[in-house]
């Protein structure tokens, strides 16, 4: 499986980190070994001193495809879901100035936590969906599918111009504004329309 991940799809946050506005989606992958085992912690790597954590709505592809058309996305996937894009803000930083790929800053191992899958159904609206993430008991990150830029089919469509989309592939959204560092001993908690999704410890 594959993990396609979107950047800057929420204009709060391209605003946080001076970005420019994108006129198409922004699209990095991130390999199998990003993932971090179900109720493992996530070791801060060594080669970075400010990961950041990026709360994001996840889609779990469930079909087959290519060049999707947007009227046909919603057949791609049956579940939603959150997850944490960690990111080496530092060294991404470094990279971009150089003009240099993100991968190192972004698909590093264990940069991709993946919480609970639900079923779309059970959500009345796939586009004005409330999610958090809370650091320590404490809300950092807030958002609502409501202010994404590309709303999820029109992503499906994007990507899968690019990328044959295959079943078990999961799309990161983007994350909304209130990014922020993780340090040792923090617990960081996704909750997706006040259902907790992911809870992990940082190591
Ligand atoms: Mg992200």
């Amino acid at each position: 499986m594959k993990i396609i991940c979107i950047g800057r799809n929420y204009s709060e946050h391209i605003k946080e980190l001076a970005n420019e506005k994108p006129k198409e989606p922004v699209i990095f992958l991130k390999p199998d070994t990003a993932l971090v085992q179900k109720n493992q912690p996530f070791f801060i790597p060594h080669f970075s001193n400010e990961i950041h954590h990026e709360v994001e709505v996840l889609v779990k592809i469930n079909r087959l495809g290519k060049h999707i058309q947007e009227k046909f996305a919603h057949k791609y996937f049956e579940e939603i879901g959150l997850g944490i894009d960690f990111t080496a803000r530092d060294l991404q930083l470094e990279l971009r100035q150089k003009g240099l790929p993100w991968e190192k800053a972004k698909a590093f191992d264990c940069s991709a936590v993946v919480g609970d899958w639900i079923n779309k159904n059970q959500f009345e609206n796939l586009e004005a969906l409330n999610f958090a993430l809370l650091k320590n008991g404490e809300k950092v990150q807030e958002g609502n599918t409501q202010h994404m830029i590309w709303k999820i089919d029109q992503l499906i469509a994007y990507v899968s111009q690019f990328f044959t989309l295959k079943i078990g592939d999961i799309i990161f959204t983007g994350t909304p504004s209130g990014v922020g560092p993780v340090k040792e001993n923090d617990v960081i908690e996704g909750y997706i329309e006040n259902k907790k999704s992911f809870s992990v410890r940082i190591k």
